[in-house]
């Protein structure tokens, strides 16, 4: 006898409920987005106990009659499609007629409704799958649907569900998800000029746990007001914290909140994408957020960034996914490179000196090596506030550190960049201390600037832009310099020859297993040719298993850079301080050394005078 049942409507739509209900905030993402869908004004959601006991989601939409509110809670019922065609062009948060049927087969639920229109009000109960018929009952317009005991017929589930405290993270999780998505649609500024339905649509959201309300959002706030109350730990409302990037090309509307690399964080929970309102999960744009900020930050941090972006309904496909988190876009290359366009040129663009944060009242400065070197270089700056005059007569005409003066003109001819550094020219004063900062006056306060990673930032930028048009310059060694080779770092060379004519470097073999430095760059003349090819070969040895000569390059650049730059604990001349905070104003990214870590950080006199309790 054959072993194959049918099953029964109800473990359908139990097996889809693993789908699609994972937890109790799958349930507040659903009914969230069902109000949205059905033009709510005001949604309140109530759960208790994490939203294991009770799950509450009311709004003022356009409400279900009798007749709408038996079907919503059969499998596949949705209001929203009705043919193949539509399925091309999804406009409303969902579409599968899924959520409702799935919802109500592991729960108990009580829904009530009403059309605007109507006098009257219907409800239907439904344990786990067992409906009522629909009965009439008095209530406001809209939609209330109330869910308990998620999953107490599914002991199983139930069981891996966790405490109260994580289900809530959850589900503030997904509150905010919902409500930043649809805060971009509903923004007649920002919103994608397709989507004409929600635009100036005012929402306001209230979150409520065990009858304490958590979050209760104006409809009326700014983006950066309702991040700010969702974030309270971002400094959201800050310009100079937060920089707003956007464009709008080929079909493609980008709008972008971006933290400033000093805010950023240790993992990347804090990067939000949107596509036309909907929260996503996107690997490319993920990858171009993450180039965007290359450079500008240490490896292990990740920005801080909210994304939204608008584009047509019909160039992407959400069916793709059963919560809807990943979609297909038709063109992703076009998402990517113009995501990254816009992020990095606003990014590159925008003056990203590290803001000094001055301890608060009574609190003692954070603690931490760096924090507190700085805490000292500015105590002994205005200690001994004896400001070196620039142009000063016979400062020292030699220096220690390689001329970039080549790069800087370049960087003007070609406009890729402008000066930021504010520094006025008549006022100008700088100091350096410890032999390793500089202290310079700006317009309206001082940069302490990390001598080393600036210089560094500096040379690495003029490198590139020579490498990308040709090679370096490079000058004939008065005695060629040799070295000993093993077998295998004799291949290295070889397999690199067209990065070592690249850099300038020229070598010739030298007898049995020698090898002689005979050309070496100009720029680097302050490094030892022979230190820095070994370290090259040895840089090159451990990568040639990687097959991305781009980033193999940017190593190789880092390092020439660092090995150029002037170093920590390095006297300087005034004329050589004078030309580093000049090249530093003509850089694209000097407020970030390669290796993303900050070079300058800045103090406004405001922040001072506050300190000193002058306001
Ligand atoms: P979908 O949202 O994919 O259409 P659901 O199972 O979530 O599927 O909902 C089924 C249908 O019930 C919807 O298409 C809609 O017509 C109706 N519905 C659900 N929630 C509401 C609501 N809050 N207000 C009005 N109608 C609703
Ligand atoms: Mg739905």
């Amino acid at each position: 006898m054959g072993q194959i049942i049918v099953l029964d409507q109800n473990m359908i739509n139990m097996i889809a409920a693993g789908e699609v209900v994972e937890r109790p905030a799958s349930v507040v993402k659903e009914l969230m987005e069902n109000s949205i869908d059905a033009g709510a004004t005001k949604i309140t959601v109530s759960v208790e106990d994490g939203g294991r006991k009770l799950i509450s989601v009311a709004d003022d939409g356009c409400g279900m009659d009798a007749e709408d509110i038996a079907k919503a809670f059969e499998p596949h019922t949705t209001s929203k499609i009705k043919t193949s065609a539509d399925l091309q062009g999804i406009s409303t948060l969902g579409f599968r007629g899924e959520a409702l049927a799935s919802i109500a087969s592991v729960a108990q639920v009580r829904a009530v409704s009403r059309t605007p229109d109507s006098t009257q009000a219907n409800y239907i109960e439904i344990d786990c799958g067992n409906k009522s018929g629909v009965s009439p009952c008095s209530a406001d317009f809209g939609t209330t649907i109330h869910i308990r005991d998620l999953f107490y017929k599914l002991p199983a589930r139930r069981k891996f569900l966790k405490t109260a405290n994580t289900e809530t993270s959850h589900i503030v999780e997904q509150f905010t998800r919902v409500v930043l998505g649809f805060y971009f649609v509903s923004d007649p500024a920002l919103h994608n000029k397709q989507q004409q339905g929600a635009a100036g649509r005012n929402l306001d959201l209230t979150l409520i746990h065990n009858g304490r309300e958590i979050y209760r959002l104006s409809g009326k706030q700014s983006l950066r007001q309702r991040i700010g109350e969702l974030f309270p730990m971002l400094p959201a409302g800050a310009s100079e914290d937060f920089i707003e990037a956007e464009s709008s090309e080929r079909g493609l509307h980008i709008f972008a909140l971006l933290g400033t690399p000093g805010v950023s964080r240790t993992s990347n929970k804090f990067q939000y994408i949107f596509l036309n309102g909907r929260f996503i999960r996107d690997k490319f744009i993920s990858h171009a957020i993450k180039e965007a900020y290359r450079g500008l930050l240490e490896p292990d941090r990740f920005p801080v960034v909210f994304l939204f972006i608008g584009m047509p309904y019909e160039d992407y496909d959400v069916n793709v996914h059963p919560t809807k988190i990943e979609v297909r876009f038709y063109n992703a290359n076009l998402v990517y490179s113009q995501v990254l366009a816009c992020l990095r040129e606003k990014l590159l663009s925008t003056n990203l000196e590290t803001h000094a944060k001055l301890p608060a009242k009574e609190t003692p400065p954070a603690a931490g090596h760096r924090d507190q070197r700085i805490t000292d270089a500015i105590a002994e700056f205005l200690k001994r506030h004896r400001p070196a005059q620039a142009r000063q007569a016979g400062a020292s005409p030699e220096r220690h550190y390689p001329a970039v003066h080549a790069g800087a003109r370049q960087a003007v001819e070609s406009g890729v960049s402008q000066p930021v550094s504010g520094i006025g020219d008549e006022q100008r004063r700088f100091i350096q201390i410890h032999d390793s900062f500089i202290v310079a006056q700006t317009d309206d306060g001082f940069v302490i600037i990390d001598q080393h990673a600036l210089h560094e930032r500096i040379i690495y930028e003029y490198l590139r832009r020579r490498i990308s048009t040709g090679s370096l310059e490079s000058q004939k060694l008065l005695i060629p310099e040799s070295f000993e080779i093993s077998e295998g770092l004799a291949d290295v060379i070889e397999g690199n020859a067209e990065l070592f004519e690249k850099l300038g470097i020229e070598m010739v073999p030298f007898g049995p297993r020698t090898m002689a430095i005979q050309a070496f760059p100009s720029l680097l003349a302050n490094v030892a040719p022979l230190d820095f090819v070994r370290d090259l070969i040895d840089l090159l040895d451990r990568k040639v298993a990687g097959p991305d000569a781009e980033k193999l390059l940017e190593e190789v650049l880092n390092m020439a850079a660092c090995k150029a730059a002037v170093k920590a604990g390095q006297k300087l001349s005034d004329s050589e301080i004078e030309q580093l905070l000049a090249d530093k104003g003509l850089a694209e990214s000097a407020s970030r050394c390669p290796h993303g870590r900050p070079t300058t950080i800045k103090f406004s006199i405001s922040d001072l005078e506050k300190q000193f309790k002058r306001t």
